[in-house]
């Protein structure tokens, strides 16, 4: 049993799909530290729910970071989807972005154990569009790869491809290993 700890239903489901064991959501608000760093976010997090919560954990830690604004809003991303909103950043990066409106997707998931956080992260490269797309979550209508948006793909074609399905990919192989 893998818990995660997160209030984020659309990231337990991505993660039930990917990892080889089952996956519990645990609900505890960690401190989210602010840093420039997701790894250091999500380390910072995971170390905090193990020593709260006393079982081993994983968090994961994303953001969309948009070429032509400088990577805003990377870490901030949260912050500004419940501050303006996904269609208010699109309309953002429409007015200030030449085409094709570059921008990346990087999650960082951390799983702590005991003293030491192992961390995994994952990227993918896409860019922005008018959304488009019912499926998914966050920032998914707005993001577009090979012609898609990350709402117009299943959760297995978003996992194949996605910053979290990398970065699951790879907990996943370190969990196999161990
Ligand atoms: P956090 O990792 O929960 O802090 O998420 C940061 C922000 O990115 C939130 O606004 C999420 O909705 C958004 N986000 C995280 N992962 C994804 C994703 O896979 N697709 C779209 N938005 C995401």
């Amino acid at each position: 049993m893998l818990r995660f700890v997160t209030g984020n239903e659309g990231k337990v489901r991505e993660a039930r799909e990917y990892l080889p064991e089952p996956v519990e959501r645990v609900d505890y608000d960690y401190t989210e530290v602010q840093s420039d760093s997701l790894t250091e976010i999500a380390a910072a997090g995971a170390r905090e729910s193990y020593e709260a919560i006393g079982d081993p954990v994983f968090v994961d830690d994303a953001g969309l970071f948009v070429e032509g604004l400088g990577g805003f809003p990377g870490p901030y991303s949260a912050y500004v989807e419940e501050t303006l909103g996904v269609e208010r950043v699109w309309r953002l990066a429409e007015g200030e972005c030449d085409e094709p409106r570059r921008a990346s997707f990087r999650a960082v998931v951390a799983f702590c154990a005991g003293a030491d956080v192992e961390t995994f992260d994952g990227s993918v490269r896409g860019r922005l569009v008018a959304p488009r797309g019912e499926g998914g979550f966050g920032y998914d209508p707005i993001f577009e790869h090979t012609g898609r948006t990350l709402a117009e793909m299943s959760t297995k074609e978003k996992n194949a491809i996605s910053h979290r399905g990398r970065a699951l990919a790879a907990f996943g192989d370190w969990l196999a290993e161990r």
